[in-house]
């Protein structure tokens, strides 16, 4: 597949904008050419220089885990901002369109209405899968695919048959987001990348990593695909901070694989308690850190949780989401209080039932 030829051409043509540390590579030196404060900072954790602009040490490191290469690897502002360069890479506004399959991750849309990008919806079968024939006859002018597997909000993982045939038939990319990818039993697409140009996955350090402060997203494709987000990212798309404390957290991967099997453990625990609720009519499978339940009534149990101030998303307004809450497992205590309000609540309805 021609990338170049697929992207916009005022990406094409671009030159990017050239910075100071553009141009010397070099790490050791006097450096007196992007007015920073040679001096110092007023903190004692530094950070007076810019950040390197290509984010070299950081992307080593993670490709060097994730077994793939650094010209396969683009790091962001966090996952939102990959979302938003692959767009306005490829999508010309008023021309070309994105397709995404609710329910699913808002921000997809959002940053399609804001660049003026149509997008085709093709909804999820009522299990939350692909409907592939639906989304094949109505690629039209669409440029991207996303799918979200583990998908927010069902948290269910998108069947490996669906998505190879789209990667097999689509003439455009196909971007998976895996921000819950660490919490599901099947492995990520990433091992995928050479065999499917058309690939795209993008990954975070926002769920797992439990790093959601400092905004840190990843994407990884072909090497053409990621020098045309490159080319267009803010020169200093990822603070100095942030690349120091990510540096760090990928020496603490075993602290990451720790967090996450309780986090899973707590989940089969939750999953059990709300089964055995009156007013759960269902708890939907899931592969990520969250739980989609549907009630008998959404809109009474959220209420009644928020004024306990327990805070849970209220999806029940989502196609394919009716009466649906979504919940993020919490730590053990916090769990423990959200069944004891939810059987409070089931026993107060009861009373005003028998009245
Ligand atoms: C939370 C989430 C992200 C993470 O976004 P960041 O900008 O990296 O924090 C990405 N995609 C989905 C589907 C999410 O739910």
């Amino acid at each position: 597949m021609n990338f170049n030829k697929l992207a916009r051409e005022c990406v094409r043509k671009l030159k990017p904008y050239s910075c100071a540390r553009d141009e010397y590579k070099g790490s050791a030196g006097i450096f007196l050419d992007a007015y920073e404060n040679s001096f110092g900072s007023v903190l004692s954790v530094g950070l007076n220089r810019y950040p390197d602009p290509r984010h070299i040490e950081l992307k080593a490191r993670i490709a060097a885990i994730k077994e793939t290469t650094i010209e396969r690897t683009f790091l962001g502002n966090g996952s939102d901002e990959v979302i938003d360069l692959l767009v306005r890479v490829f999508c010309e506004p008023g021309v070309d369109k994105i397709m995404i399959l609710p329910p699913t991750y808002g921000m997809y849309k959002v940053v399609a209405d804001i660049n003026s990008v149509e997008v085709v919806e093709v909804p999820l079968t009522e299990n939350y899968q692909i409907d592939t024939d639906a989304v094949l006859k109505n690629t039209e002018d669409v440029k991207l695919v996303f799918l979200c597997s583990p998908n927010n909000p069902t948290g269910n993982i998108i069947n490996d048959a669906a998505i190879l045939k789209l990667l097999e038939t689509f003439n455009g990319l196909v971007v998976i987001d895996e921000a819950y990818m660490d919490f599901a039993p099947e492995k990520s697409w990433l091992p995928k990348l050479n065999q499917f140009p058309n690939l795209v996955i993008i990954q975070t350090f926002s769920k797992a990593w439990g790093l959601a402060g400092i905004r840190m997203g990843m994407g990884f494709a072909d090497p053409e695909i990621i020098d045309l987000l490159t080319r267009i990212k803010y020169p200093y798309n990822v603070s100095g901070a942030a690349q120091q404390l990510a540096l760090e957290a990928l020496s603490h991967i075993d602290k990451k694989d720790k967090m996450v099997a309780n986090i899973l453990s707590e989940r089969q625990k939750l999953i059990e308690k709300l089964k055995k609720l009156d007013i759960v009519l269902k708890v939907n499978p899931t592969d990520s850190n969250f739980i989609l339940v549907k009630f008998r009534n959404a809109k009474q149990v959220f209420e009644y949780l928020m004024n306990k101030r327990i805070i849970v998303r209220n999806r029940a307004s989502v196609i394919g989401c009716e009466n649906s809450l979504r919940i993020t497992v919490g730590k053990p205590e916090e769990n423990k209080i959200l069944i004891e309000t939810l059987k409070k609540f089931t026993a107060e309805c009861t009373e005003i039932a028998e009245e």
